[in-house]
């Protein structure tokens, strides 16, 4: 199926998102934004049903801040982040507005210069770089194709990029392979910030990491962004950093934000009863304390198939018969404190 008749297709099954304005205090905005991926099916192949893994997501991002993304493995949190870069082919339904620009609405032309204003460091620092190249071919490979600086600034212009990152200048003529998986981290760090972004989807950029070194790459990267003024999506099932990085946590489940607001607002007091769960499973250091674990019941159900009413509503233990029936809507708990459950929504049910 081409893409332009999937879009239409999924989307007008479930559109409810009222277009919005730009505001430039926020560098991007993300507006019900929806990613189905259709399932193929039948004697003559056809769209049997589709995929919902990012289903209606909405939040703003302010200039030179860090927004967490948290929730369990297979939520959509990476998803999201590429759907933002159009990395994932075209979205379903929503707005992306970066600076203000519908990012969905430029032709391949016009998104080329805006490639190197977003930009994406992936989890695994090995994959990701090319085996055979060395390093200052990979970090300066994309400054030479956008024609970022003169031939007589290019290689200043590495070694300092370089020099940002903690890599030497004799690294340029290494390959991947000789690095440890810090400093190929670092390497992914420099070939993304070679070419000067403003927005970095940062895709669990320290997992794959020991954790002595995972503290230094989380160090590099909040000095990157004073430095450079730099606005991170971090992507991340490890809430210990995500508190230590983010400056607004949103938290995912089945492809939507059930809660999203200032992190203090949310590590001290975590109002859905999901992210309850999932943050009571943060390990305490303290070996006398004793941990409240909420241990939730089942597996999280198929995005293909998410569940009526509130899709937390199967594993849920606060859940009543409202929840089964009718999908929550966002409320405004405290300012800028955000969560999806009927348990804070003091509206009368509609009947
Ligand atoms: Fe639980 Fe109901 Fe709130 Fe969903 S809406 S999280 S099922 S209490």
């Amino acid at each position: 199926m081409g893409g332009k008749s999937e879009k239409k297709t999924a989307a007008d099954a479930d559109r409810h998102f009222t277009p919005v304005t730009y505001d430039p205090q926020y560098i991007l905005m993300v507006n019900g934004l929806k990613k189905y991926f259709p399932i193929k099916g039948g004697m003559i192949t056809h769209t049997v049903g589709y995929v919902k893994a990012v289903d209606g997501v909405t939040f703003n991002l302010k200039r030179g801040t860090t927004m967490g993304l948290v929730g369990e493995s297979g939520c959509g949190k990476t998803t999201t982040g590429r759907t933002i870069l159009r990395l994932a082919g075209e979205k379903t339904d929503g707005q992306v507005l970066f600076n203000g620009q519908e990012v969905y609405d430029l032709s391949a032309k016009e998104m080329r210069p805006m490639r190197t204003k977003m930009q994406i460091i992936f989890q695994d620092p090995f994959s990701s770089l090319s085996p055979r190249m060395p390093v200052g071919e990979i970090i300066g490979e994309a400054v030479k194709e956008h024609n970022l600086v003169s031939k007589e600034e290019y290689s200043d212009y590495l070694d300092k990029v370089m020099d940002d990152c903690g890599l030497q200048p004799f690294h340029k003529d290494r390959y991947p392979h000789e690095f440890s998986g810090g400093q190929r981290q670092r390497i992914c760090i420099a070939r993304a910030l070679a070419l000067n972004p403003e927005f970095v989807v940062c895709d669990e950029p320290v997992s794959a990491l020991d954790v002595s070194i995972q503290a230094q790459i989380i160090n590099l990267l909040k000095e990157l962004q004073e430095k450079r003024s730099l606005t991170y999506l971090f992507i991340s099932h490890d809430l210990s950093v995500v508190e230590h990085i983010s400056d607004v946590v949103g938290v995912m489940y089945l492809g939507s934000l059930v809660e999203y607001g200032a992190t203090e607002d949310i590590f001290r007091r975590p109002l859905h009863p999901y992210t309850e769960a999932l943050f009571s499973a943060i390990p305490i250091p303290d070996p006398k304390a004793k941990m409240n674990r909420i241990v939730l019941e089942g597996s999280i159900p198929s995005p293909a198939n998410p569940p009526s009413g509130c899709k937390f509503h199967t594993r849920c233990a606060k859940c009543t018969g409202r929840c089964k029936e009718e999908t929550p809507r966002q409320v405004e708990v405290e300012p800028g404190h955000y969560v999806v459950c009927h348990l804070y929504d003091t509206r009368v049910k509609r009947s």
